[in-house]
């Protein structure tokens, strides 16, 4: 649908400043400020167990002058069924930290949604009266809830030690601490983590212990139960929304990657991951080009942690630590530029914020803005270009699947609505098109657009949460030419925000052909005479990597009749070494051209076998999966085999996910 349908739309849920349907917190009326967080994280076979005293300190909200005495007297914070609450407690006021002194008071934990519980404190008079309190809350959280990922050591690189790590997006944290659950407000945090030794925790903050020449942080030696355990101790200076608040659990040791950079790892993958994201100062060069488009960079370090194979996602934005796939690690910095977007995030989403989930596009959209001016700069404009070409073609896939309500940049979202269920490409690359649409409207240079609008607007809205008006407010105050067309453009904004289907407009991406031709030229010559198509390899050896993925790509594309075929693939294996490659984005394309054409042996279906062994990536492992599963009896047999030998490597919700796929093939 196009759009405003004003009938249609009254009847949806409003989009409304300082409105939150997926928190229970009353934080109108009582505000966190201050996360004082103290876990034992256990994350050993046979424990899995996060145990902590959470100390909220909330002032008082926009609201509490016109609550009642009643709605004072009560503090609701987000929580889970994961999360088991033991006790609640009053710090007396001015309190050092201690919990001393605390004095207990009455607590329930009440049904809120599927994805959480409403944990009601009941404040005592003088406190429900005073300009600032502070609860401290004891509670355990086990296996099972949304935000900690129990990893055996089996799921790990070095497979010696358990593993475990939390991510908050999007209201995942809830099952970490009990927390006022919303991006609409900043908070600070510190934390104490204990773990097992030799085990090391991390936090994504700016206030990090000293790192020791061993590459790992100084801990303080304590014992837990007769053992000995680390205690590392976190500052989180800046304000960031709560669901940034993020930790890792590992065998983790860390080197130095460029001037405020470290790369974290388990020690078995540390020289590689050192190599791949220190070579030339990469991250740094992201980092400089950042700083010249959008300001400074606010967070002081810029540290990367990569994963286990089994962490199921691509990356997350965890300010000061960055999490991302071990799959980035190619060998050849080929897929290095994926933690550009991550970076990007530095300036659009962890320092400007989405104040709702409604408007998801104002974190990803401007970051994937964002990473293309930093990825123009750092690797050139067909480069770019490209990879644009290959995010339209994934939006277009995409939209195919999502329901015409997710298709909006503004989602409205009815009370029960678990944000993470919108999750889809929408916000990403229609998101990307309407901040190009307002370049291009603008009528300026790229750079122009950056001097005048995104520079101006994170410098206005910097450790902000926004809605898309403050956005558009700073849009139309960055070019005052533009507002004697207001009464034209307003109606196409409204459809940008609030319509369906693709974008009207994609920004020009022909310089990528520079790129594209030459591989299409090649692909066209295999299908034509494999047998002379690239005898020495040199034409493959010429493409950049991008280039081969949109090859590989078309190759999808084509049929038997198109000359494409088991006996194809097996030239292309012997010329290119396809089904060995290092880099995961060729591998996950050649499983699938094998399960397409039915190839069988070491190159063939064995090594599709290999590839979801070594990952738990979920954009790997379930379109694999499925196209194995959809592949006739001896494709449903791989498949069988595939998971039974792969999926104790997985992630339980990737395991779940692919069971769903495969059914019971
Ligand atoms: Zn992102």
């Amino acid at each position: 649908g196009g759009g405003g349908d004003a009938a249609a739309d009254a009847a949806l849920p409003p989009i409304v400043r300082g409105s939150d349907p997926a928190t229970a917190s009353n934080w109108h009326v009582w505000r966190a400020t201050h996360y004082e967080w103290d876990a034992r994280i256990d994350p050993r076979d046979g424990a899995r167990k996060l145990s902590a005293t959470a100390q909220v300190s909330l002032v008082r909200g926009d609201g509490f002058d016109g609550a009642s005495a009643a709605e004072r007297a009560v503090v609701v914070l987000d929580a889970h069924e994961a999360v088991a609450v033991e006790s609640v407690a009053l710090a007396p006021a001015g309190a050092d930290g201690s919990d001393a002194a605390a004095a207990a008071v009455a607590f329930e934990v009440a049904p809120f949604t599927a994805f959480g519980t409403a944990l009601r404190v009941t404040l005592p008079e003088g406190a429900a009266a005073a300009d600032s309190i502070k609860l401290v809350v004891v509670y355990a959280v086990g296996a099972g809830g949304p935000a900690v990922t129990w990893l055996g050591a089996a799921q790990t690189a070095g497979k010696t030690l358990p593993y475990c790590y939390s991510i908050g997006q999007a209201v995942c944290n809830r099952g970490l601490l009990p927390c006022q659950d919303t991006p609409a407000f900043r908070v600070t945090f510190a934390a104490r983590l204990c773990v097992p030794a030799p085990l090391v925790a991390l936090l994504a903050c700016d206030g990090f212990p000293a790192v020791g020449d061993d590459g790992r942080p100084e801990a303080r030696a304590v014992e837990v139960g007769g053992e000995p355990w680390l205690e590392y101790s976190f500052v989180m200076s800046h304000s960031v929304p709560v669901y940034l608040l993020a930790m890792a659990v590992g065998d983790l040791a860390s080197a130095r990657i460029g001037p405020r950079s470290r790369v974290w790892t388990e020690p078995a993958g540390l020289a590689a991951a050192a190599a791949e994201f220190g070579e030339g100062e990469i991250v740094e060069k992201y980092l400089a080009a950042g700083e010249r488009l959008f300001g400074e960079y606010s967070w002081s370090r810029y540290d990367l942690l990569v994963m286990p194979p089994a962490f199921a996602y691509g990356g997350m934005e965890n300010p000061c630590l960055t999490f991302v796939t071990p799959a980035l690690v190619a060998g050849d910095q080929s897929l290095c530029d994926v933690v550009a977007h991550e970076i990007t995030h530095s300036w659009f989403g962890n320092l400007v914020t989405n104040a709702s989930w409604s408007e998801f596009f104002l974190n990803e959209g401007f970051t994937m803005y964002g990473q293309r001016r930093i990825l123009t700069e750092v690797h050139g404009e067909a480069f770019t270009a490209l990879e644009t070409t290959t995010g339209r073609a994934l939006l277009a896939a995409a939209m195919e699947e999502t329901e015409p309500l997710l298709q909006r940049l503004r989602v409205p979202m009815a009370p029960g609505l678990d944000p993470d269920d919108t999750y889809n490409e929408v916000p990403y690359e229609k998101g990307f098109a309407f901040v190009s649409w307002l370049r291009d409207t603008a009528g300026c240079t790229a750079e122009e657009f950056d001097a005048k609008f995104l520079r101006a607007y994170v410098a206005a809205h910097a450790f902000s949460c926004v809605m898309s008006e403050d956005m558009l407010a700073a849009w139309w105050a960055a070019f005052p030419h533009l507002e004697a067309r207001r009464a034209e453009l307003q109606p196409q904004i409204d459809v940008w925000l609030n319509g369906g289907g693709m974008p009207s407009f994609w920004p020009d991406c022909s310089a990528g052909a520079a790129l594209t031709a030459p591989a299409e030229a090649l692909l066209g010559r295999w299908l034509a005479d494999a047998s002379t198509a690239d005898a020495d390899g040199a034409a493959w050896a010429a493409l950049i990597t991008y280039a081969k993925l949109h090859l590989l790509d078309k190759l999808l594309e084509k049929g038997e009749a198109d000359g494409a075929g088991a006996a194809l693939l097996s030239a292309l294996d012997a010329a290119y070494g396809l089904s060995t490659s290092r880099n995961a984005e060729i591998r996950l394309r050649w499983s699938l051209a094998v399960a397409k054409h039915a190839l069988e042996g070491a190159s063939g279906y064995d090594s599709v076998v290999a590839f979801v062994r070594s990952t738990g990536k979920q954009k790997y492992v379930v379109p694999v999966m499925r196209a194995l599963a959809g592949g006739g009896e001896r494709g449903k047999a791989v498949a069988r085999t595939a998971f039974g030998e792969a999926s104790d490597g997985w992630q339980d919700n990737i395991k779940a996910r692919v069971r769903g796929v495969i059914g019971d093939a």
